[in-house]
């Protein structure tokens, strides 16, 4: 069901095997932002069900932030990131979340209004875990995660078992 836009878009993403472990098939997504129309329709594709649903777009660093940024351009609305420990001046709250080895922790900045409806965005769905943190800083924040939207799911790693409602543009097979 992909127009031939997407399915063209989509089949700029590189699978990269045994990177950055062994056993980990990567999705590359930078070919697909290289190309101007990928980049477009896919920008497009990650707001389009949320149409009017949110006031701003929170992303999730580092590849989540250049699809976010891109998709709030598109929608009208501010920017929030979504950081990993450490990398904020001046953090409100942070989350701390299991990783297959050890743990990780992403952090924000309070600068929207409480109640702000929020579409989080990053780039690919795996587990979950990541997208499960960034939008429990986002409620202890005050605001309300109206939706969230990722490029690429893998399937079978249990993401969307976790996260429930979400909206991707693609999926592995
Ligand atoms: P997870 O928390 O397990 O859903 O992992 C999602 C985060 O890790 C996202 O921010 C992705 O950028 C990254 N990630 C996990 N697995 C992959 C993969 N196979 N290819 C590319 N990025 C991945």
């Amino acid at each position: 069901e992909l127009s031939p836009a997407l399915t063209r878009a989509e089949s700029l993403i590189r699978s990269i095997p045994d990177y950055p472990e062994p056993g980990i098939l990567f999705r590359d997504i930078t070919p697909l932002l290289a190309d101007a129309e990928a980049l477009r329709v896919t920008t497009e594709a990650i707001i389009e069900p949320f149409a009017g649903q949110f006031d701003v777009i929170a992303g999730i660093e580092a590849r989540g932030f250049l699809i976010a940024s891109a998709a709030a351009i598109a929608a009208g609305v501010g920017l929030i990131p979504i950081r990993k420990a450490g990398k904020l001046p001046r953090p409100a709250a942070s989350v701390d979340y299991a990783l297959e080895y050890g743990t990780a922790t992403v952090e924000m900045h309070d600068d929207l209004p409480i109640g702000s409806r929020v579409l989080l965005i990053d780039d690919v769905l795996a587990t979950g875990g990541t997208l499960a943190a960034g939008r429990q800083l986002i409620e202890r924040l005050g605001s309300h995660v109206t939706g969230i939207s990722v490029l690429f799911e893998i399937d079978g790693l249990g993401g969307r078992d976790l996260i429930g409602d979400l909206h991707t543009v693609f999926h592995s097979a």
